[in-house]
Formats: C-alpha cells, structure tokens, sequence
C-alpha cells in the first residue's frame, strides 16, 4: 500500500491541550465507561434536562427472543425544550441555525434560539390543530430548509413521531413510507431548490398520496411560491396558518423510552427497515457524541453537510448541536453547484470551524482540481470529520493537506442509521490518527472481532473477521417499527449475546480499529479471503481514476473472481493499453491475488441518495443476473444501472 496508509498523524500540542478529551482522559474515561456503565452514563445523563429525573440508567437483553433495550427508562423529558427552551436564558439571541440556500445569490439567513422556538411553537400548534397527538406519526418531505428543522422539533414538542424522507425519493418510495408508518401527516413544500434544479416535491406528494388512505393531511410550506395543485380540505398552507399561529407550545411530557423518529435506512444491502430510535438515551448520546468527537467549543461554527433526511442529518445537523446550544449550518445545495468550489466558499463566508462530509463528496471534489479550493480562505477550520464508508487513504490526504492546511484532525466516524450516534472514531485531541482507520470505540461502546464462521471471539492484535458490539449504548436502535422480530433477526441472531454490524473489521498491530467494508462485500479468491475496499482503494490511487466499485462473481478456477467498475478522471479515454495498466497497478500495489478479472469502464456508479455505492445492483450485474435488481426506490440515478447492464462484461 501507499506510504500514507502507514503514516500516523498525532494531534498538535495545542490541540490536545484545548480538547475536551485528551488522551489520557480518552483511557481514563473509557476505562470507566465499560467497568461501570451504570455509573458512566448515569453521570452523562445530565448532559439533558429531564421533567422527572431517572432512577433506573439500563435496562438491557441482547438475548435472542427477548431482546430489550431500555434507557434511563423512567426517566422524562421533553427533546424539544432541551434543544431549545433551556437555552432561551442564556443564549436566546446567539444564532441556532445558519441557513444557507441553494444559490450564493441568495442571502443566507441567521435564525435566533428566539425565533427557533417561535417558529417551532408555531408548527407544533398548526400540527395539533391538524389532529397530531402524542404518538401520531407524521411524515417530513422536505428541501434543507429551516422549516424542515421546524418540522422536526415541532413534533418532538408535541410527543409525534417523526419520520423524514429524503427529498430526491419518489412518490413510490413516499408512499410506501407514509403507510408503512401509518402516517397522519405529510410536511412537504412547493419545491425542492438543489444545484440549480427545481424538484416539484408538492407534485410529487400529491402523487403519493394517491396511494395513501384519504384521511392522510399535507402540510405545504412556501419555498418558491411555485403553483401547486390544491385539495381542498387535504391540503393546509403552512404559511398563512404561520401567521395566525400562536408563538408559544407546552411541550408535551415524554417519557425517554417513547419514540422520537422512525428513520427508513437507505437501502443499500436490501429492503429498507424502518429504525426505531427514542427520546433520552438518543438525545444524550447525539449530543455527547457531538461535543467530543467534533470538540465543538461555545461560539464555534460547526457545518455538517448531510441532508436531514439521513441520520447524519439528524444526530448532527439538528438534535446533538441544539441540545448543545452551538451554531449548526444547515446548507441547501450541492458541492458542486454553481461550481466545485462552493463548499470552501461557504466555509468561508461564515467562518465554519468544524466541517463533516461524505468520503463520495470529497472524492468528487478532489477530481476537479485544486483550483477551486485555491480561491478561498479556510484558515477558522479547526476540525475535519468524514462519515458513510470508508474514506480511501488518497482522498484522506487530499482532504488534510489541501483542505486541512496539514493542522485539521480527521474523525473518520464510523456508525450505522442504528447506532444514533458515533460509534467509533479518533478524537481530536486524543489519537494519532491512520488515514482510513476508525481508530477506537467510543465510551461505551464494546467492539468485538468474530471469526465469521465459528462465531469465536478473536483476541489479541492483529485480527481481522466481523465487527460485533458486545454491550449496548445509549443511541442504540430499538426495534423496527412494526417488526420486533425482523430486528432481533437482524441484528441477533447470527451471532447470539451480540450486536452484529454487518460490516468487517480488523484490529491492527496497534489495537486501532479498520472498517473493510459490508461482510458481503468480502470476496473469496482462491481461497483468500479480502475485501472489496482495499481493491477499490488501491485503484482510486491510480492518477486515472476518479471512482471505483469491486464486487466478486462466480469464477471456475478462483470461486469468486475480482469485477471492478471504474470511473475515469475527466479528460481520460477508456483503453485497452489503460486495463492493462490497471491490471498491473493493483497487482504491485496488493499482489497477484488481488488482480481484477474484469474491468468495465462506469461512467456513473450506481448510488443510493446519500451517495453509498450499492453493490448488491453491481453484484447482480457482474452475475449476469440482473432480472431481479430488488428495490431500488432509493437509487439516486436509475438510468446508471441501464449502462451499466448494456455493457457488461460477464456474459454467458
Ligand atoms: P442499509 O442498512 O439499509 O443497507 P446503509 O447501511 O447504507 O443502509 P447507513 O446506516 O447510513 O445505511 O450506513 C451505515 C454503514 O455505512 C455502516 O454499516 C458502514 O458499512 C458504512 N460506514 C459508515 N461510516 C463509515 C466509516 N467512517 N468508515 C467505514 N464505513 C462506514
Ligand atoms: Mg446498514
């Protein structure tokens, strides 16, 4: 491998003096955090306001046919008033949200703790008006904008459960998420403004709802005052109920083990599941999980560029930084739009001192050039952070030299839609970080190796097998909506008394922990066992390639032979001299066994909406079997996979 992967990057002496965790507090507070969790979370249980404090910290089986996870389970609070209403006396006219829109020539705006709750009351009282109650579900269609925060405390205030579909989904995927939530209501606006395209998402709804039973109610904020169609009735203007409404809500008392969001996972290993996440144990470890892992400091400006309609969005872009009191940048657009450059511009302008993005994002970037990070002053960037895959050593070193300035510690965060929160990932202050290792757990959080198929727990350093955590978390999922059993049948049954990832690891000579990828994902050549990332790395390190996808398929002589879909840098022609070379490439950068079999020039990968790779549509077509895709609802751009079979290379 590259001489970066061998590299560590330890924390400036500055750094590790001014971080909330250093690393002698990492071991100190880890240590403590697994010999006595009661006492451990107990004490970060006040991280909350609580209506009437807990007595009981955890109550957990991980025990197949009686799986329970409970939380400071008598414990009650209102998320809503801790995101917002306990700061009113301290910093009620400090910036809660930094908006900015699609295009820069639109103004951004600097919404108030003050206005936060104004603007929350509001929506939560045009909710209750609709018929919302404690429980209802109601679903949130919606562009980035503040309202969509709105949506979501309002009805965390009310004790309604909240359940986001990302914007760019279609009415199919919509509609199969309002019924399969039962949802009362649908919060959607005229348009979705991104990369200078309008998508009509009250269209859109209105689609959906054709599937939905008639009593179900729309909610439409105004966001370009594009014409919409009206069902009188169905439909309710959020706008003009806004301005009638009044600018004060009771928050509704919860209790911490009630639901506050159903999210639907992105779907990218099968049938979405729609994860069940509640109210205390998730708001405490969203927000210590925030305030650690990114140090955020009072007054910093902290942008996460996620969409709220993935978990990201909800841990980092709206729960963990308002329950923190910070300043969260809640940005519109796209990296790309009106050029590569906007993400530094924004940075720029408002001064952003922690910055977390996707590996897929900075990859794209990293492929236009430099250029477009040359122009803009990104000096106030203290901590970078990225989250979704594994982030290849190239693009890490792109990221820390040429956006970091060489001084940024990365938190490569690793975690799950089920996790609610970080899981593992360097600290700041505390790790000399490895490019592309998630480094260490969390407090709290047990990770174990397993050999896949005994089911042996994998001791000493360095190991490799499947990642299982053998404790829970505060964060921790709590079913799937609907399916008690689907969820303890995934998660644990294959390996019982554990949390399973899905995902492999190893545990280097350090005891520093590597994600490889999806379980599914490894491939077995000859006998070898590896995974697809390290293939897909080493060929993203080639100064051709922009983007790269490896999935096995079945092989006479190997058992699984090595296919790979390769994206080229602009400007590149695809050659037979360039397949040769590739070829090559990988073998001296892994070895002969890593050698690709198949190499088919993608011009796009197929992605799900938060830009994961879904290999399993990559699997089938390198099968030769793409009759039966599965779901592909969440797939960002079909006409991708059209390509993609057209010319295939495995043809039997
Ligand atoms: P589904 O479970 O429906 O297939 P999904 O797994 O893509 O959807 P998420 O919960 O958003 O949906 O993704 C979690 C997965 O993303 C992890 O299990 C892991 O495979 C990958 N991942 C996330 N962050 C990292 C990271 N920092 N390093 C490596 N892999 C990561
Ligand atoms: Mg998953």
């Amino acid at each position: 491998m590259s001489d970066t992967a061998e590299k560590t990057y330890p924390p400036s002496d500055a750094m590790a003096a001014g971080a909330h965790v250093n690393a002698d507090a990492y071991t100190r507070m880890y240590d403590a955090s697994i010999s006595d969790p009661d006492g451990f979370w107990r004490e970060q249980g006040a991280r909350v306001d609580w209506i009437k404090p807990f007595s009981t910290v955890k109550d957990v089986d991980f025990t197949l046919g009686n799986v329970h996870i409970n939380w400071y389970a008598d414990g009650e609070l209102n998320v809503s008033a801790n995101c917002i209403d306990r700061h009113l006396a301290t910093r009620g006219d400090q910036t809660a949200i930094i908006w900015e829109p699609d295009s820069p020539e639109d103004g951004a705006l600097h919404i108030t703790y003050n206005d936060l709750h104004a603007n929350t009351c509001k929506m939560a009282n045009i909710l209750r008006d609709m018929g919302v109650g404690k429980g209802d579900r109601v679903i949130i269609y919606m562009p980035m904008i503040p309202e969509a925060a709105y949506a979501m405390l309002a009805c965390a205030r009310i004790g309604a459960i909240h359940s986001i579909v990302f914007a760019g989904f279609s009415p199919d995927a919509l509609a199969a998420r309002v019924n399969g939530s039962e949802a009362k209501v649908v919060i959607t606006a005229d348009q979705a403004p991104r990369g200078g395209r309008n998508t009509a998402l009250k269209t859109n709804a209105d689609q959906a709802l054709l599937h939905c039973k008639d009593t179900v109610k729309c909610l439409v904020v105004k966001r370009t005052g594009a014409q919409t169609t009206w069902v009188d009735g169905r439909d309710y203007d959020y706008n003009a109920l806004a301005a009638e409404a009044s600018a004060t809500c009771e928050p509704e008392v919860m209790n911490a083990e009630d639901p506050l969001f159903i999210l639907y996972t992105s779907g990218s290993t099968g049938m979405p599941k729609g994860v069940v996440h509640t109210t205390g144990g998730y708001l405490v470890y969203a927000a210590m999980t925030h305030e650690i892992t990114f140090d955020y400091h009072d007054g910093d400006i902290y942008w996460c560029t996620a969409d709220v309609g993935w978990v990201t969005g909800h841990s980092y872009i709206v729960y963990g930084p308002l329950a923190n009191g910070a300043t969260t940048l809640m940005f519109e657009g796209v990296p790309t739009y009106p050029d590569a450059s906007r993400f530094w511009q924004v940075c720029e302008k408002h001064k952003v001192n922690q910055f977390y993005t996707a590996p897929t994002a900075l990859r794209a970037l990293m492929g236009k050039g430099r250029d477009f990070v040359k122009g803009a002053d990104l000096s106030s960037l203290k901590v970078l952070g990225t989250v979704g895959e594994p982030i290849n050593p190239e693009a890490w070193k792109w990221y820390n030299e040429v956006i970091g300035g060489g001084r940024c510690p990365i938190v490569d965060t690793w975690w799950q839609t089920e996790t609610g929160g970080h899981l593992m990932t360097p600290l700041p202050g505390a790790h000399a970080m490895k490019p592309g290792a998630a480094m260490k757990p969390f407090f709290g959080v047990k990770p174990v190796v397993l050999e896949p198929t005994s089911a042996e727990v994998l001791q000493g350093d360095p190991v490799e097998g499947v990642l299982c955590i053998a404790d829970s978390w505060p964060g921790q999922m709590r079913t799937i909506w609907g399916d008690h059993e689907r969820f303890e049948k995934t998660y644990f049954s294959d390996y019982p008394g554990y949390y399973f990832t899905g995902d492999g690891c190893k545990r280097d000579e350090g005891g520093d922990y590597w994600i490889t990828g999806r379980v599914d994902d490894v491939i077995n050549v000859s006998g070898h066992r590896m995974g697809t990332a390290e293939v897909e790395s080493a060929l993203v390190a080639h100064g051709k390639v922009a983007e790269a996808a490896v999935v096995g398929y079945p092989h006479d002589i190997k058992g699984q032979g090595i296919y790979c879909y390769v994206t080229l840098m602009g400007g590149e022609e695809p050659s037979e001299e360039l397949r040769v070379e590739l070829r090559n490439w990988v073998r001296t950068e892994i070895g002969p066994i890593a050698s690709p079999d198949l190499i088919q020039w993608a011009p796009g990968l197929p992605k799900t909406r938060s830009g994961k790779i879904m290999r399993r549509i990559l699997r089938k077509i390198a099968e030769d079997d793409f009759g039966a895709l599965g779901d592909t609802s969440t797939l960002a751009e079909p006409a991708v996979v059209d390509d993609l079979i057209e010319n295939r290379m495995n043809r039997s």
